[in-house]
């Protein structure tokens, strides 16, 4: 593994800070303990239960939609028919009791830590250090937006002239669509949901087609919890369910994680008009969390070491399959000789290999489609490569790869997987190399690595993402610390795990009374 070490990599136990406004993240899993990690690799490993002959191996290939979870048109419109219905009772819960639901669920989550990892481990192939910061951070989002709810979601009383009592309300907007992507199957996927909810709505809530069944578990968690059956409601399968959901007018707001071509095509269904004889439909929001073309800028004074280890950790962790990973590292001319050596270096220590393997740095893509389209990419620039790392060549394990670019301006695509693009800056530059790289339009994650302050503050300033990252990785955002989310084509914000979330999901309503 990465650090020379057999095991996996991470900084565990992650620890557990109680923050001064009473929101608290959540456990981790001391993996150092040798019991504890055998064990964890026997659950993870075992066939998981009430799925019988699916022969979903952890690198088998695609992943097999059951089809006891398949919905067509019909089964959606139902979906949004028992969410709207149940709509009034649910707003009308008070907040506090929407909240103690969520802080069951993330009771509920922990309680269920094992199963759901093995889940997130054999249907969307994560790692079991992944596995386990999936499940933490989505007990995280819950306990989160349960203390964000109590805070802010109450009415508030506004000033006015005497003999006007002026009240600002804030409830639920009615069904909200929440569409998750497979790389985060169960965080993002209950942080949207979740979020909706809290704030009064009701949800109609589609998984990706290739993890439909960690949501389900999830649901079925929610229910227990105390969410009404049909204030949450689960549907499955690919673009036409999608599509039949924002496609109803009844649905209120729509929170989307995955491409930027599918936030495109949903903005543009949510302001069709199909029905020319009704008043139209509302004008409603829509959340969207899509990818990015993320760069490190690193400077001649950075700390090689320490470049090389979150370059490494950016890059290739969760097999690139973050929207906050490392696409484009960009290295001032001076040093890049030396820093590429050490990071060539580093990558021979990455180990690729099946997901449920606690050994395992690098685990398979997620489907043939993505093996495919990376290996096909890889190879056309094969003349470029840098490095490449040893792999299995049974499954669907695409090399971590780094490849050599002439310029910034080469690289206009995001390729979801462990595939770092390289380039050169020249000193001086600095706020030239961010400008070209905002230039490509998107505005997720950017890291800086110096330790010259003013270059830190220059960052600040310039570089039109969401997320800044200086001299640290730039993947893993923690749930109250390090809200997230892009601008551009990377998203609209507001950003998942930071306080005016919430808001987004609202209806203000102004009420004002003379007396
Ligand atoms: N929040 C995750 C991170 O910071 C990325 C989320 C995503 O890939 O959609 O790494």
């Amino acid at each position: 593994g990465v650090g020379g070490s057999r095991h996996p990599s991470i900084p565990l136990p992650v620890d557990l800070f109680k923050a001064a406004d009473g929101h608290r993240n959540s456990m981790g899993l001391d993996l150092s303990d040798r019991p504890t990690l055998e064990r964890m690799v026997g659950v993870v490993n075992a066939p998981l239960r009430n799925q019988p002959g699916e022969g979903r191996g952890p690198a088998s290939g695609d992943s097999q939609l059951d089809p006891g979870l398949r919905r067509g048109g019909e089964e959606v419109r139902d979906a949004v028919s028992r969410a709207h219905a149940a709509f009034p009772a649910w707003n009308a819960t008070p907040v506090d009791a929407r909240a103690a639901c969520l802080e069951r669920l993330a009771d509920l989550l922990e309680e269920h830590r094992d199963e759901l990892m093995a889940i997130c481990v054999q249907e969307a192939k994560k790692s079991i250090p992944d596995a386990i910061g999936e499940v933490r951070e989505a007990a995280d989002f819950c306990r989160y937006y349960a203390v964000e709810a109590r805070r802010r979601l109450q009415a508030v009383e506004l000033p006015g002239p005497t003999g006007e009592r002026n009240m600002l309300h804030v409830e639920g907007r009615g069904v909200w669509a929440t569409v998750a992507p497979w790389n985060f199957p169960l965080a993002i996927f209950l942080g949207q949901t979740a979020a909706a909810l809290v704030a009064g709505n009701t949800v109609v809530a589609k998984p990706a087609p290739q993890t439909p069944l960690i949501a389900r578990r999830a649901v079925e968690l929610a229910h227990e919890a105390g969410v009404p059956a049909d204030a949450l409601v689960l549907v499955t399968g690919g673009p036409e369910v999608g599509q039949a959901l924002t496609e109803d007018v009844r649905v209120m707001g729509v929170a989307f994680t995955g491409s930027t071509a599918t936030a495109k095509r949903i903005a543009r269904t949510l302001v069709q008009d199909d029905d020319q004889e009704g008043p139209g439909r509302p004008i409603v929001p829509l959340i969207a969390e899509t990818g990015g073309i993320n760069a490190m800028i690193v400077d001649s004074t950075a700390l090689p070491e320490q470049v090389v280890a979150d370059v490494v950790t950016s890059a290739f962790r969760s097999a690139g399959q973050r929207c906050s990973a490392l696409r484009l590292l960009l290295v001032q001319e001076d040093v890049a000789d030396g820093l590429i050596e050490m990071l060539k270096g580093a990558m021979d220590t990455l180990t690729v290999g099946d997901p449920g393997d606690p050994a395992t740095d690098v685990g398979p893509v997620i489907d043939r489609a993505a093996f495919d389209r990376l290996m096909n990419y890889r190879e056309q620039v094969r003349d470029r490569w840098i490095k490449t790392v040893d792999a299995p060549t049974e499954g669907l394990f695409v090399p971590p790869t780094a490849i050599r670019l002439g310029s910034v301006e080469e690289l206009n695509q995001e390729w979801f997987g462990p595939l770092l693009h390289i380039a050169t800056w020249k000193a001086g530059e600095l706020r030239e190399t961010i400008a070209r790289v905002n230039a490509k339009g998107y505005g997720l994650t950017m890291g800086l690595h110096s330790r010259i302050a003013r270059a830190a503050e220059v960052a600040e300033a310039e570089a039109a993402v969401g997320n800044l990252y200086v001299n640290r990785s730039m993947i893993g955002a923690v749930v109250g610390s390090q809200p997230f989310g892009g601008e551009g084509l990377s998203g609209t914000g507001p950003k998942a795990g930071g306080p005016h979330y919430l808001y987004r999901f609202t209806a203000e309503r102004a009420v004002s009374v003379d007396t």
